[in-house]
Order: structure tokens, then sequence, then C-alpha cells
């Protein structure tokens, strides 16, 4: 079957903690780990890091790492016996903090719980299953109707649809885990509950220096925000889980096309995230849904389809990323996927390297090659090349070690090592000697080189070469 074009991101958790584990999810076909800093310590992350690195280079295959770090979720204190259930119809008080509440009474921890939402407000919890409607605010408490009940569990979080919240961008913990990601080289940081191209550059400035966020849209504001927000993001990702919560879940599919299609046209990374195989976290096939769920995300252009609780905490890690795997490669190969939404010509930001690109894949298209060869020191030609959907396969060569950990996210490109060069003429020679003794092209067969010449100096991209295998 054709190679996969789609990048699969998988969640590690206690499921997937141990080498093996990871290893076989590499094999599985796992092109980015992400680690979430909502659960776990230190230590954890730490050595699952680790885990991750090493079983990369025993594969010889780059994997990136997501640091996912939890940002300002609001959520429900902690209730006496672990759990409150409200019965629908009931009333309940409600009070900013985070600590244990009096028997049958509900905390939240945001400070200014009181002075920010008016009687109207809707209020959901528990993944938005229990909805409150906020009735009156008497003695500095919030008095809210239940209208649909459930039992809530301490520390859940908690939703306001619509309120214009003053929460900040990072929390103190959101301050430490960045600074755990620097010292493991993470190579994206995925920022959550973020509002605001402001946001970005917060959480950009407590990352590693150059270190490219993606931005998590999950909240209303994020998505009415969401060209700005790319201004200074790397991708986005549509975080279906927060999302369905803020906003009513009918709303979600053409929400996410359109996430999709505005972060492509601006040639940043487009990610679809939660629920894409949620049954296989116990069974054994997907249902039929799910299959359509993950091929429909496909088809409208995301770049990479995202596993959660299906490799963090399910019961076969492994066999869910080769289902994804399977699906994404049948959706590719059928004819529908040549319609694919993708990248505008950039001709603002950056027109040369937009038409180089555009061309190359043009070229490799009308010539129906199997393969372009991008040179890269940042990943920006290869992630382009990317964004214009050849039907050809990637090869990113890059002397950098960062870039190369970084292009496994990007549609259809491979990662690869190469030697820093001051000649083209000697860079295109090694690299054909690279293609063949690879085994990926044969001698006579004809490639497309991309690249920004002269080699080893600032410059653009700005060279494109059909090159023929034996020419150089
Ligand atoms: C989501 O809400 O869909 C999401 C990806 O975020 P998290 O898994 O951190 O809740």
């Amino acid at each position: 079957m054709r190679r996969r074009m789609t990048k699969i991101i998988a969640t590690l958790g206690p499921a997937s903690e141990e080498r093996e584990t990871i290893a076989s999810l590499i094999e599985a076909g796992m092109d980015v780990a992400r680690l979430n800093f909502s659960h776990g310590d230190h230590d954890w992350h730490r050595r699952t890091a680790r885990y991750v690195r090493e079983a990369s280079a025993e594969a010889g295959r780059a994997v990136a790492i997501l640091q996912d770090i939890q940002g300002p979720k609001i959520r429900v204190g902690r209730f006496p016996g672990g759990e409150l259930d409200l019965q629908s119809g009931a009333t309940v008080r409600i009070r900013a903090g985070s600590g244990e509440t009096a028997s049958g009474e509900l905390s939240i921890d945001y400070p200014r719980l009181v002075e920010d939402l008016a009687p109207g407000q809707t209020i959901l919890l528990v993944d938005g299953r229990v909805r409150l409607e906020l009735e009156a605010i008497a003695d500095g408490a919030l008095v809210a109707r239940v209208i649909e009940g459930g039992v809530v569990k301490s520390r859940q979080g908690a939703a306001f649809p619509g309120a214009a919240l003053q929460v900040p961008a990072v929390t103190d913990k959101d301050r430490g885990d960045l600074e755990l990601g620097r010292e493991l080289g993470v190579d994206y940081v995925g920022a959550s509950f973020v509002r605001s191209a402001g946001d970005i550059r917060q959480v950009a400035a407590l990352a590693a220096p150059d270190v490219p966020v993606i931005a998590k849209i999950e909240l209303a504001a994020a998505y009415e925000n969401l060209t700005e927000i790319l201004e200074e993001a790397h991708g986005a990702m549509v975080a279906r889980g927060d999302l369905g919560v803020e906003m009513e879940l009918e709303r979600l599919p053409r929400v996410q096309r359109e996430i999709l299609s505005v972060t492509n046209r601006c040639g940043d990374v487009s990610i679809t995230a939660t629920e894409m195989l949620e049954s296989m976290i116990h069974a054994w096939r997907p249902t039929r849904a799910e299959v359509t769920d993950v091929a429909s995300a496909v088809l409208a252009g995301t770049d990479a389809v995202m596993l959660s609780g299906e490799t963090a905490v399910g019961d076969h890690p492994a066999r869910v990323v080769k289902m994804m795997d399977r699906i994404c490669r049948e959706v590719e190969s059928g004819p529908q996927h040549r319609d694919t939404p993708t990248i505008d010509f950039l001709e603002q930001e950056a027109p040369v390297p937009s038409a180089t690109t555009r061309s190359a894949v043009e070229a490799a298209t009308a010539l129906d090659l199997d393969t372009i060869v991008a040179f890269t020191e940042s990943g920006s030609t290869a992630r382009l090349l990317s964004k214009y959907r050849p039907g050809a396969r990637v090869l990113g060569f890059t002397p950098e070690e960062r870039t190369y950990q970084r292009m496994p996210l990007y549609w259809g490109v491979e990662a690869r090592l190469f030697q820093r060069f001051d000649s083209t003429d000697d860079m295109l020679s090694m690299a054909e000697q690279r293609l063949v003794a690879e085994g990926v092209c044969e001698p006579g067969e004809t490639v497309v080189m991309v690249a920004g010449i002269p080699p080893n100096q600032r410059t653009t991209t700005n060279f494109l070469k059909l090159h023929r295998i034996g020419q150089a």
C-alpha cells in the first residue's frame, strides 16, 4: 500500500509509558509523541521523553516530542467524599476557591467569579454533560439552578461559554513545566486555553528559543481570533474536547473545517484531535462513525490526526495507531483526496519561497515524479512543499538536529540528517549518492531538488532543479 502522508500524533500515558510500548508505537506509525502535562510528574515526563528519543534512534526514524502544557483550565474544587451529585432542578451555591467545599456546595478556582459573571450565564461541568444556569449573586457567592444534573468529581473542569474572563495565559505550573520542556529539548509546545496572539507570545517567551508553539483552539475566543493567533503560532490544533464544551456540539464539524482551512491557507500546521478512535480505548475495532471521522479530517486537509486516551490509557495503544495508519492511507489513495483544500500563495509573507515550492510541486505532478528533495535549515522549505500537497514524497535533508526532530509533523515529509555544504554542486552530488544508497531512487530517475542557495548562507528558498540521478 502507498506510504502515508497524514501524520499521527499519539499521547503517551500509563498505557504507553514503557520503552517497549513506545517502540511499538513508533513501529506502528507514531510520528509525534505528545506528553500531556495535565498529568504525570516531572520524573515521569523526563523518563518518557528519554524513552522516545532512545526508541526513535533505534528505529532510525525521527519522532517529534510535543509538550502539551495544561494552561489556565478552570476547575471545580474538592468535594467531601470526592464527588457531588447535582440533581436536575435543584439550586446550588458556588464560591470562588479551590479548597474543599461545605457539603452540597461547589467551589470554582476562578477568583473573579462573582465580579465577572452575570445572571443568565451558563456554567458547564463534566465536559458539558452537567449544565447550570446562574440565577443570582448573593452573599459573595453564585446561586445557580441545575438544568441538567449529574455527578461532578473533585477538580473536574468548568466552562463559561461566552463569558469574558480575565485569565492569565500561563500558570505557575506551566512556567515550571516549560522550564522542564527547555531542559528536555522538546520539539513543539502545545498551548492550551489560549485566547489571543498575546497569549501565544507569552508561552513562546517561556519556551526554549525558536521552539514552535501550536495553538490549541479550545475556547470560542481562540476560534474568533484564529487569524491573529496564527501570526504568532506555528500551527493550530482543533481541540475538540474542550471546544465541544465551549460551543454547541452541532457547530463542531463546521468549525473544525474552518480552522483547518484557515490554518492551511496561512501555511501553518493543522491538527485534528480528540475522540478520533475513542471506542478503541477498550474495543478491538473502531466504530464506523469513528473511521469516517478520521477520513473526513484527512479529506478536509488536516496535516495530522491525534490520539489521546486511545494511546494514553487504552487497552492496546499500538493497535490503535495501526488502525489510524490504515484509515489515513486508504483515504489518501482515493481520488477525492486530490481536492484537499490547502495553502494560498503566500504573496505577502513569503512570495519567493512560496513560488519556488509551488512550482516544485507542480513540476513533480506534471512529470509524475516520486521524490522531492528539500534542503532545509529551519524546515520551512519542507513545510511549504508539504502544504502544496505533492503526490511525491518530500525528503527533508537538514544539517540541523532540531529541524530533523521537528519535520515528522509535516504532512508527507520524511526527515533526514545531512551534512552541511558550502557548494551547491557538492550538496546535490552527496544527496544523489544518499538517495541511491538508501534505495529511494534508481540511477536515471528524475527528482525535484529545492533549496536556498548559496548553501550555508542566510538566504531564502530560491532554487529548483529537475535533477536526473547520475547527472551530478
Ligand atoms: C481537547 O480538549 O480536545 C484537547 C486536545 O485538550 P486536552 O486533551 O488537553 O484536554
